[in-house]
């Protein structure tokens, strides 16, 4: 399925009630029909608020159950005008911008109403970068204090890579990491970077690994090339740059380190999309990711005990 609303009007009237939406969802979940979870059984009865039961085995499956909907308080039109708002505004959007917009009744539910949307802004099983591609950490300031000891200042680590495409960009990865040490860009790079690809970095030594684990390694050094790092590794400069205007701008710096990693993957479901002629079909990609994704209860989200998990760090 691929019709979606391409403009306010279009959403308004397609979307008036929360049915509406729960309808566009089972569409989603089940493009070929329905498919008992537990038998494999193609073929059930229809139940109120979109269940499904297995005309077989019995079984009730919900088009919501597993998903960032699920258990939500939130009416699922209000989820779904809020999806419409955080594709179709170029920078997105902040909490405090939806929940005036929305009229929701706290700071802190538009807030996790948007981590849970960057959650599911991470495609599962996506296919890493390849070709050739520019790596270098950049620090990214504006970011407010707290968490361990180890962190660098009032700054934070964010290690970048853009893939060649000509003399423009083709898609980028992001990551906070702890330090520029080979232990924390190595998980990076092999998560985002295809094995064979052309890795394009500086000199530093946290990059010598390269080789052995099967990328072809090209170094650009600074020292006596007379050039600055920018045009070394523009791509990556050029990212750095609008990573941090986006955080200062749309999030006016307000994002703490815990949660940093939750923005870069909101920050790079966007630029890959850039060139998306509609912005509907974001929409819908949001939507159809957002169906697939396990639900986030909101203590995860803001003890962000699962990113500690993911970096190895004990808190
Ligand atoms: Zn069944």
């Amino acid at each position: 399925m691929d019709d979606f609303p391409q403009t306010l009007g279009e959403f308004e009237k397609r979307f008036r009630t929360d049915e509406d939406c729960r309808a566009y969802l089972l569409q989603l979940r089940w493009p070929d029909g329905f498919h008992c979870p537990r038998c494999h059984n193609s073929e059930c009865w229809l139940l109120k608020r979109g269940l499904r039961k297995c005309s077989k085995c019995g079984y009730q499956a919900s088009a919501l159950a597993g998903t960032i909907f699920h258990r939500s308080h939130l009416p699922l039109r209000t989820w779904f005008r809020a999806i419409w708002w955080v594709t179709n505004q170029k920078q997105g959007i902040s909490a405090l911008g939806l929940q005036r917009l929305l009229g929701l009744g706290s700071y802190k539910t538009a807030w996790a109403c948007l981590q849970k949307l960057r959650r599911a802004m991470v495609r599962p099983g996506r296919e890493r970068l390849c070709g050739r591609v520019e790596v270098d950490e950049a620090y990214v300031g504006g970011v407010e204090l707290g968490g361990g000891l180890r962190y660098l200042g009032n700054k934070a680590l964010v290690v970048i890579a853009a893939q060649v495409d000509g003399n423009g960009i083709g898609r980028i990865r992001l990551s906070h990491v702890e330090d520029a040490s080979a232990d924390s860009l190595r998980p990076f790079v092999e998560g985002a970077i295809e094995p064979g690809s052309v890795v394009i970095t500086d000199g530093w030594q946290g990059y010598e690994w390269l080789e052995s684990r099967g990328y072809r390694h090209k170094t650009r050094v600074i020292s006596g090339s007379g050039k600055t790092a920018s045009t070394l590794m523009p791509r990556v400069h050029r990212v750095a740059s609008l990573l941090k205007r986006w955080l200062l701008g749309t999030h006016q710096g307000g994002v703490s380190r815990d949660h940093l990693e939750y923005y870069l993957d909101e920050f790079t479901f966007r630029f890959n999309r850039r060139t998306s002629k509609h912005r509907g079909k974001l929409f819908h990609r949001l939507l159809q990711q957002a169906v697939a994704v396990e639900p986030a209860p909101f203590r995860y989200l803001v003890s962000a005990r699962d990113q500690g998990v993911k970096y190895g760090r004990v808190k």
